[in-house]
């Protein structure tokens, strides 16, 4: 493992552990959400690690994300779900990608490309069952439909799947949940009626997946819970370890004597003598500066108060007038599994009222991925 001054360490044998989960609590295969790099892990190793903990396919928002898998070497069922009008849909068509459908206009324009390529593009029906968002219209699939069995038929397309996103996964036994499915199933009938039936369905997001095993169907479809987090903490944490652990060195420790302000607008002002430090991460690396003087990092096995704003590039912690033995250079962590009461990041986002997607999938650039655990790579057998 290669060390980091600023580090999102990933656990991708805590990935392979929740893919495994979420086949036994769904009692299904799984769909593995990698979209947004893997919400901040790294889509890359993130969907090594799935496949061969036994994630049966991928799936990712845009066309460039799963022509990125591709060209990583990726050769798994990859469905891609959102697309504007200049979307790359010959590229997709080239590197076998399944295209979810979300309109006839969609519909018309993978037609074409596919026509031009010679090769019939694999397609799903992303039908629109109550969240107004993707999918195709309630006051449009008529005439979708018609027009999907259609290309179907004539070999410009091959229908593969349904889908549907769930508005209220979040809210188990909220009776949306059976509505979307009854709707989604309703499509699925009226593909089948028009000789264009999909081989799988599929429906669950991670809460579903999680709480609803009766609307599996063919697939679940976790983001979320593959990387360890549950959405319905009310329902327990369902074994899942999270995956991403960040940390950072610390970069100085100083003095700061009573009375002296600290950081932007002097917002803290040190109730006494003290030692700070400066923790090298800021709200460019995802550290909301929202957090200013609300979040706790954990140094060894003790924790140290943020005071002061929440800089682009760093943060202060209070170290107390001993300096709490924190030395330059030793690692604090910002957030992780949350095991032995270390931070984390729901406790982030329960802070300032967002979730912990938000957190994950937020934290930058500068942060250095850094990979433990995982499947075998081949250059590696036999060092
Ligand atoms: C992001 C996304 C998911 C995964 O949702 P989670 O709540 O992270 O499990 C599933 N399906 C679609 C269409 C999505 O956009």
């Amino acid at each position: 493992m290669t060390s980091s001054a600023l580090a999102a360490t990933v656990d991708l044998d805590a990935i392979a552990h929740n893919v495994t989960v979420l086949r036994q609590t769904s009692g299904t295969d799984v769909l593995a959400v990698v979209k947004a790099d893997a919400y901040g892990h790294g889509a890359v190793p993130v969907a090594r690690a799935a496949l061969a903990a036994g994630a049966a396919e991928l799936g990712v928002a845009h066309i460039d994300e799963a022509l990125a898998l591709r060209a990583a070497g990726i050769d798994a069922h990859i469905t891609s779900w959102l697309h504007t009008p200049g979307a790359d849909f010959a590229g997709a068509i080239d590197a076998g990608i399944d295209i979810a459908l979300s309109s006839r206009r969609q519909l018309d324009a993978v037609i074409a490309a596919a026509r031009e390529s010679g090769r019939a593009a694999t397609v799903t029906a992303k039908v629109d069952t109550g969240l107004n968002r993707s999918g195709v219209a309630s006051d449009e699939w008529d005439d979708f439909a018609v027009a999907l069995a259609k290309a179907d038929a004539e070999g410009a397309v091959a229908l593969r799947a349904a889908m549907c996103h769930l508005v209220r996964g979040d809210e188990p036994d909220h009776l949306l949940n059976s509505e979307q499915a009854s709707r989604l199933d309703a499509a699925v009938a009226d593909l089948r009626r028009l000789g264009a039936g999909p081989e799988v369905v599929h429906i669950a997001n991670s809460p579903a997946a999680l709480t609803r095993p009766d609307l599996a169907r063919d697939l679940v479809r976790p983001g979320i819970a593959l990387y360890g987090r549950t959405p319905v903490p009310e329902r327990g944490e369902f074994g899942l370890i999270p995956a991403m652990t960040v940390s950072a060195e610390i970069a100085l420790v100083k003095n700061v004597a009573a009375g002296q302000g600290v950081s932007y607008s002097h917002t803290w002002i040190a109730p006494r003598d003290t030692v700070v430090a400066v923790v090298p991460v800021g709200y460019a690396d995802g550290v909301p500066r929202l957090l200013s003087g609300r979040l706790r990092v954990r140094i060894g096995e003790r924790d140290f108060a943020g005071v002061g704003r929440v800089c682009m590039d760093q943060f202060v912690i209070d170290l107390g007038p001993d300096g709490g033995g924190v030395a330059e250079g030793d690692r604090a962590e910002l957030f992780g599994t949350g095991a032995g009461g270390g931070p984390t990041a729901r406790e982030w986002a329960d802070a300032i009222g967002t979730i912990d997607y938000e957190i994950v999938s937020r934290i930058g650039n500068r942060v250095n991925r850094v990979y433990v655990g995982g499947p075998k790579q081949a250059e590696q057998v036999g060092q």
